[in-house]
Protein backbone atom coordinates (compact mmCIF):
# COMPACT_ATOMS: atom_id res chain seq x y z
CA UNK A 1 0.00 0.00 0.00
CA UNK A 2 3.09 2.14 0.76
CA UNK A 3 4.46 4.06 -1.84
CA UNK A 4 7.36 6.20 0.13
CA UNK A 5 10.55 4.54 0.15
CA UNK A 6 12.91 5.84 3.58
CA UNK A 7 15.82 5.65 2.05
CA UNK A 8 17.34 8.50 -0.42
CA UNK A 9 18.38 7.97 -3.74
CA UNK A 10 22.06 8.45 -4.16
CA UNK A 11 21.46 9.90 -7.32
CA UNK A 12 19.25 12.87 -6.53
CA UNK A 13 21.08 15.81 -6.80
CA UNK A 14 17.92 18.53 -6.08
CA UNK A 15 18.67 19.99 -9.47
CA UNK A 16 15.79 22.84 -9.73
CA UNK A 17 14.02 22.47 -6.69
CA UNK A 18 16.90 24.31 -4.38
CA UNK A 19 15.07 28.31 -4.34
CA UNK A 20 12.93 28.33 -0.99
CA UNK A 21 9.82 30.62 -0.82
CA UNK A 22 9.50 32.66 1.91
CA UNK A 23 8.65 32.11 5.39
CA UNK A 24 9.40 28.23 5.11
CA UNK A 25 12.59 27.78 7.07
CA UNK A 26 13.25 30.56 9.82
CA UNK A 27 16.67 30.24 11.73
CA UNK A 28 18.58 27.52 10.64
CA UNK A 29 21.94 28.25 9.93
CA UNK A 30 23.76 26.52 7.71
CA UNK A 31 23.71 26.14 3.71
CA UNK A 32 21.02 26.60 1.82
CA UNK A 33 21.11 23.18 0.64
CA UNK A 34 20.83 22.15 4.05
CA UNK A 35 17.48 24.58 4.70
CA UNK A 36 16.38 22.43 1.80
CA UNK A 37 16.36 19.62 3.51
CA UNK A 38 14.27 20.21 6.20
CA UNK A 39 10.79 19.28 4.65
CA UNK A 40 12.57 16.12 3.41
CA UNK A 41 13.84 15.26 6.73
CA UNK A 42 10.35 16.25 8.30
CA UNK A 43 8.71 13.54 6.18
CA UNK A 44 11.40 10.96 7.51
CA UNK A 45 10.52 11.65 11.14
CA UNK A 46 6.81 11.49 9.99
CA UNK A 47 7.41 7.60 8.44
CA UNK A 48 9.06 6.87 11.29
CA UNK A 49 6.29 7.64 14.03
CA UNK A 50 3.44 6.19 11.57
CA UNK A 51 5.79 3.17 12.07
CA UNK A 52 6.06 2.99 15.34
CA UNK A 53 2.48 3.59 16.12
CA UNK A 54 1.78 0.74 13.44
CA UNK A 55 3.98 -1.50 15.49
CA UNK A 56 2.39 -0.51 18.54
CA UNK A 57 -1.10 -1.06 17.06
CA UNK A 58 0.24 -5.00 16.23
CA UNK A 59 -0.11 -3.73 12.37
CA UNK A 60 2.86 -3.00 9.68
CA UNK A 61 3.61 -0.05 8.46
CA UNK A 62 2.43 -1.41 4.88
CA UNK A 63 -1.06 -1.30 6.16
CA UNK A 64 -0.95 2.64 6.31
CA UNK A 65 -0.16 5.43 3.71
CA UNK A 66 1.08 8.19 4.60
CA UNK A 67 -0.23 11.52 2.17
CA UNK A 68 1.91 14.40 1.92
CA UNK A 69 -0.59 17.41 2.11
CA UNK A 70 0.85 20.37 0.16
CA UNK A 71 -1.65 22.19 0.26
CA UNK A 72 -0.69 26.29 -0.44
CA UNK A 73 3.37 24.82 -0.42
CA UNK A 74 4.83 25.74 -3.46
CA UNK A 75 6.55 23.16 -6.45
CA UNK A 76 9.72 23.63 -4.97
CA UNK A 77 8.97 22.24 -1.93
CA UNK A 78 6.82 19.21 -2.84
CA UNK A 79 9.50 18.32 -5.45
CA UNK A 80 12.33 18.08 -2.90
CA UNK A 81 9.99 15.55 -0.62
CA UNK A 82 9.36 13.81 -3.95
CA UNK A 83 13.08 13.64 -4.87
CA UNK A 84 13.65 11.49 -1.51
CA UNK A 85 10.86 9.04 -2.51
CA UNK A 86 7.59 10.00 -1.11
CA UNK A 87 4.97 9.59 -4.43
CA UNK A 88 1.59 9.90 -2.27
CA UNK A 89 0.53 13.46 -2.25
CA UNK A 90 -3.21 15.63 -1.09
CA UNK A 91 -4.49 19.20 -2.51
CA UNK A 92 -7.58 20.23 -1.51
CA UNK A 93 -7.86 23.13 -3.98
CA UNK A 94 -9.29 22.72 -7.27
CA UNK A 95 -8.24 25.70 -8.97
CA UNK A 96 -4.27 25.57 -6.61
CA UNK A 97 -4.72 22.06 -7.63
CA UNK A 98 -4.80 22.01 -11.43
CA UNK A 99 -1.96 24.61 -11.87
CA UNK A 100 0.38 22.77 -9.65
CA UNK A 101 0.35 18.93 -10.53
CA UNK A 102 1.33 19.56 -13.96
CA UNK A 103 4.92 21.09 -13.26
CA UNK A 104 5.56 18.01 -11.31
CA UNK A 105 6.16 14.32 -12.04
CA UNK A 106 3.73 12.05 -13.30
CA UNK A 107 4.30 9.27 -11.13
CA UNK A 108 2.96 11.31 -8.04
CA UNK A 109 -0.54 9.65 -6.38
CA UNK A 110 -2.23 12.82 -5.99
CA UNK A 111 -5.54 12.30 -3.70
CA UNK A 112 -7.86 14.85 -3.71
CA UNK A 113 -8.90 15.77 -0.56
CA UNK A 114 -11.10 18.93 -0.39
CA UNK A 115 -14.52 20.01 -1.26
CA UNK A 116 -15.45 19.50 -4.69
CA UNK A 117 -18.29 21.47 -7.18
CA UNK A 118 -19.76 19.40 -9.61
CA UNK A 119 -18.65 21.87 -12.48
CA UNK A 120 -14.98 21.39 -10.84
CA UNK A 121 -15.03 17.40 -11.90
CA UNK A 122 -13.82 17.97 -15.38
CA UNK A 123 -11.36 20.13 -15.16
CA UNK A 124 -9.91 18.66 -12.15
CA UNK A 125 -9.94 14.94 -14.26
CA UNK A 126 -8.32 16.58 -17.31
CA UNK A 127 -5.73 18.32 -15.77
CA UNK A 128 -4.81 15.71 -13.17
CA UNK A 129 -4.45 12.11 -15.01
CA UNK A 130 -2.50 10.55 -12.34
CA UNK A 131 -5.24 11.71 -9.80
CA UNK A 132 -5.04 8.36 -7.88
CA UNK A 133 -8.20 8.72 -5.28
CA UNK A 134 -10.81 11.57 -4.27
CA UNK A 135 -10.98 11.43 -0.73
CA UNK A 136 -13.81 13.84 -0.54
CA UNK A 137 -17.32 12.24 -2.11
CA UNK A 138 -20.08 13.28 -0.02
CA UNK A 139 -22.92 12.62 -1.88
CA UNK A 140 -24.61 11.26 -4.94
CA UNK A 141 -24.47 13.78 -7.36
CA UNK A 142 -21.00 14.79 -6.95
CA UNK A 143 -20.40 10.76 -7.08
CA UNK A 144 -22.79 10.46 -10.92
CA UNK A 145 -20.20 13.95 -11.82
CA UNK A 146 -17.03 11.74 -10.87
CA UNK A 147 -18.33 8.66 -12.62
CA UNK A 148 -19.82 10.27 -16.06
CA UNK A 149 -16.47 12.29 -15.93
CA UNK A 150 -13.86 9.38 -15.61
CA UNK A 151 -16.57 7.43 -18.35
CA UNK A 152 -15.76 10.23 -20.96
CA UNK A 153 -12.16 10.54 -20.74
CA UNK A 154 -11.67 6.68 -20.42
CA UNK A 155 -8.95 6.60 -17.69
CA UNK A 156 -9.13 3.54 -15.93
CA UNK A 157 -11.47 3.61 -12.58
CA UNK A 158 -10.98 6.42 -9.90
CA UNK A 159 -10.77 5.29 -6.82
CA UNK A 160 -12.90 7.28 -4.35
CA UNK A 161 -13.72 7.43 -0.17
CA UNK A 162 -16.85 8.35 0.99
CA UNK A 163 -16.64 11.66 3.82
CA UNK A 164 -18.44 11.48 6.72
CA UNK A 165 -18.78 13.78 9.11
CA UNK A 166 -18.23 12.33 12.24
CA UNK A 167 -18.50 15.47 14.46
CA UNK A 168 -21.80 16.72 14.27
CA UNK A 169 -21.02 19.92 13.04
CA UNK A 170 -23.57 21.18 10.90
CA UNK A 171 -21.15 23.11 8.11
CA UNK A 172 -18.57 20.64 7.67
CA UNK A 173 -18.55 18.67 4.19
CA UNK A 174 -18.89 14.91 4.43
CA UNK A 175 -22.40 12.75 4.91
CA UNK A 176 -24.08 12.44 8.33
CA UNK A 177 -23.06 8.61 9.53
CA UNK A 178 -26.56 7.38 8.88
CA UNK A 179 -26.15 7.95 5.09
CA UNK A 180 -22.84 6.41 4.62
CA UNK A 181 -24.69 3.21 3.56
CA UNK A 182 -26.74 4.78 1.34
CA UNK A 183 -23.95 6.36 -0.42
CA UNK A 184 -21.14 3.67 0.02
CA UNK A 185 -23.80 1.23 -1.52
CA UNK A 186 -24.43 3.95 -4.89
CA UNK A 187 -20.94 4.16 -5.60
CA UNK A 188 -19.92 0.76 -5.53
CA UNK A 189 -22.91 -0.76 -7.74
CA UNK A 190 -23.99 2.51 -9.90
CA UNK A 191 -20.71 3.91 -10.17
CA UNK A 192 -19.11 1.55 -12.64
CA UNK A 193 -16.16 4.30 -13.48
CA UNK A 194 -15.48 4.30 -9.31
CA UNK A 195 -13.97 2.01 -7.31
CA UNK A 196 -15.22 2.03 -3.98
CA UNK A 197 -11.94 2.17 -1.38
CA UNK A 198 -13.68 3.39 1.85
CA UNK A 199 -14.41 6.34 4.48
CA UNK A 200 -13.00 9.57 5.56
CA UNK A 201 -13.01 11.99 8.22
CA UNK A 202 -11.95 15.60 8.89
CA UNK A 203 -13.34 15.70 12.36
CA UNK A 204 -14.11 18.53 13.86
CA UNK A 205 -14.87 22.35 11.97
CA UNK A 206 -11.14 23.74 13.13
CA UNK A 207 -9.41 20.51 11.82
CA UNK A 208 -8.91 18.88 15.08
CA UNK A 209 -10.03 15.35 16.06
CA UNK A 210 -11.21 13.32 18.89
CA UNK A 211 -11.38 9.74 19.40
CA UNK A 212 -15.02 9.65 19.30
CA UNK A 213 -14.42 11.00 15.51
CA UNK A 214 -12.50 8.06 15.28
CA UNK A 215 -14.73 5.37 16.41
CA UNK A 216 -17.43 6.98 14.66
CA UNK A 217 -16.02 6.23 11.46
CA UNK A 218 -14.74 2.79 12.63
CA UNK A 219 -18.28 1.89 12.92
CA UNK A 220 -19.68 3.41 10.04
CA UNK A 221 -17.15 0.94 8.54
CA UNK A 222 -18.94 -2.08 10.03
CA UNK A 223 -21.97 -1.24 8.66
CA UNK A 224 -21.11 -0.54 5.95
CA UNK A 225 -18.90 -4.07 5.17
CA UNK A 226 -21.72 -5.96 6.79
CA UNK A 227 -23.96 -4.04 4.10
CA UNK A 228 -22.15 -4.84 1.14
CA UNK A 229 -20.97 -8.05 2.02
CA UNK A 230 -16.71 -7.15 2.00
CA UNK A 231 -14.21 -7.74 4.58
CA UNK A 232 -13.07 -4.89 6.98
CA UNK A 233 -9.91 -4.66 5.63
CA UNK A 234 -11.26 -4.14 1.83
CA UNK A 235 -12.36 -0.94 3.47
CA UNK A 236 -9.83 2.12 4.20
CA UNK A 237 -9.94 4.47 7.09
CA UNK A 238 -8.88 7.91 6.53
CA UNK A 239 -8.50 9.53 9.64
CA UNK A 240 -5.69 11.19 11.69
CA UNK A 241 -3.71 14.40 10.75
CA UNK A 242 -0.96 16.45 11.64
CA UNK A 243 -2.09 17.07 15.19
CA UNK A 244 -3.36 12.98 15.91
CA UNK A 245 -2.41 10.60 13.61
CA UNK A 246 -0.39 8.65 16.34
CA UNK A 247 -3.54 7.74 17.95
CA UNK A 248 -5.67 7.50 14.93
CA UNK A 249 -3.36 4.64 13.43
CA UNK A 250 -3.99 3.40 16.36
CA UNK A 251 -7.57 3.31 16.52
CA UNK A 252 -7.49 1.94 12.60
CA UNK A 253 -6.48 4.24 10.04
CA UNK A 254 -5.18 3.07 7.01
CA UNK A 255 -4.53 6.42 6.03
CA UNK A 256 -3.25 9.58 6.93
CA UNK A 257 -3.02 12.79 5.63
CA UNK A 258 -0.35 14.94 6.69
CA UNK A 259 0.23 18.75 5.51
CA UNK A 260 1.92 20.95 8.29
CA UNK A 261 4.56 18.61 10.37
CA UNK A 262 5.98 17.83 6.82
CA UNK A 263 5.77 20.84 5.10
CA UNK A 264 5.87 23.80 8.20
CA UNK A 265 2.98 26.00 9.18
CA UNK A 266 0.61 27.24 6.68
CA UNK A 267 0.27 31.19 6.24
CA UNK A 268 -2.82 31.12 4.86
CA UNK A 269 -6.32 28.50 4.65
CA UNK A 270 -7.02 26.93 7.98
CA UNK A 271 -8.54 30.00 9.63
CA UNK A 272 -9.51 31.21 6.44
CA UNK A 273 -11.32 27.89 6.06
CA UNK A 274 -13.50 28.15 9.44
CA UNK A 275 -13.78 31.91 8.06
CA UNK A 276 -15.26 30.28 4.83
CA UNK A 277 -17.31 27.89 6.34
CA UNK A 278 -19.12 29.93 8.83
CA UNK A 279 -19.83 32.60 6.03
CA UNK A 280 -21.09 29.94 3.43
CA UNK A 281 -23.39 28.65 6.26
CA UNK A 282 -24.35 31.86 7.63
CA UNK A 283 -24.95 33.66 4.06
CA UNK A 284 -27.43 30.17 2.50
CA UNK A 285 -28.57 30.87 6.03
CA UNK A 286 -29.95 34.49 5.26
CA UNK A 287 -30.71 33.61 1.26
CA UNK A 288 -32.90 30.80 2.43
CA UNK A 289 -34.97 33.56 4.74
CA UNK A 290 -34.44 35.80 1.72
CA UNK A 291 -36.63 33.83 -0.11
CA UNK A 292 -39.12 32.24 2.38
CA UNK A 293 -39.73 36.13 2.77
CA UNK A 294 -40.15 37.02 -1.15
CA UNK A 295 -42.21 34.02 -1.79
CA UNK A 296 -44.31 34.42 0.92
CA UNK A 297 -45.05 38.33 -0.11
CA UNK A 298 -45.56 37.06 -3.72
CA UNK A 299 -48.22 34.57 -2.46
CA UNK A 300 -49.84 37.11 -0.57
CA UNK A 301 -49.93 39.19 -3.85
CA UNK A 302 -51.30 36.67 -5.51
CA UNK A 303 -54.04 35.64 -3.40
CA UNK A 304 -55.40 39.33 -2.76
CA UNK A 305 -55.38 39.77 -6.81
CA UNK A 306 -57.16 36.39 -7.33
CA UNK A 307 -59.65 37.71 -4.49
CA UNK A 308 -60.12 40.63 -5.91
CA UNK A 309 -63.66 41.73 -4.16
CA UNK A 310 -66.19 43.42 -6.09
CA UNK A 311 -66.86 47.59 -6.31
CA UNK A 312 -69.03 48.16 -3.77
CA UNK A 313 -67.99 45.71 -1.26
CA UNK A 314 -67.25 46.14 1.85
CA UNK A 315 -63.79 44.87 1.38
CA UNK A 316 -63.19 46.88 -1.73
CA UNK A 317 -61.43 49.62 0.24
CA UNK A 318 -59.21 47.28 2.16
CA UNK A 319 -58.04 45.94 -0.78
CA UNK A 320 -57.46 49.27 -2.51
CA UNK A 321 -55.59 50.10 0.38
CA UNK A 322 -53.36 46.97 0.59
CA UNK A 323 -52.62 47.56 -3.17
CA UNK A 324 -52.41 51.29 -4.01
CA UNK A 325 -51.34 52.69 -0.28
CA UNK A 326 -53.54 54.83 2.10
CA UNK A 327 -55.48 56.72 -0.95
CA UNK A 328 -59.34 56.69 0.89
CA UNK A 329 -60.36 59.14 -1.46
C1 LIG B 1 -5.10 20.49 5.32
C2 LIG B 1 -5.70 19.19 5.47
C3 LIG B 1 -5.01 18.15 6.14
C4 LIG B 1 -3.65 18.33 6.76
O1 LIG B 1 -3.70 19.06 7.94
P1 LIG B 1 -2.41 19.21 8.89
O2 LIG B 1 -3.00 19.46 10.22
O3 LIG B 1 -1.62 20.33 8.36
O4 LIG B 1 -1.69 17.94 8.85
C5 LIG B 1 -5.63 16.92 6.19
N1 LIG B 1 -6.85 16.71 5.67
C6 LIG B 1 -7.53 17.67 5.02
C7 LIG B 1 -8.87 17.36 4.45
C8 LIG B 1 -6.97 18.93 4.91
O5 LIG B 1 -7.67 19.88 4.27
Amino acid sequence: MNSQDEEEPTTTDNNGSTKHEEGQVSDMSGTSAAMDKVAAAALRSVLQRVSQAAEKAARGSQQVRVVAVSKTKPVSLIKQVYDVGHRCFGENYVQEFIEKAPQLPEDIEWHFIGNLQSNKVKPLLASVPNLDMVESVDDEKIANHLDRGVGNLGRKPLKVLVQVNTSGEESKSGIEPSGCVELAKHVSQSCMNLQFCGLMTIGMLDYTSTPENFKALANCRSEVCKALGIPEEQCELSMGMSNDFEQAIEMGSTNVRIGSTIFGPRDRMEHWDVAYEFLKQNSLRTHRNLGIIIFTFATAQMFALCLQPKRENECSRWWKIYFQGIDLG
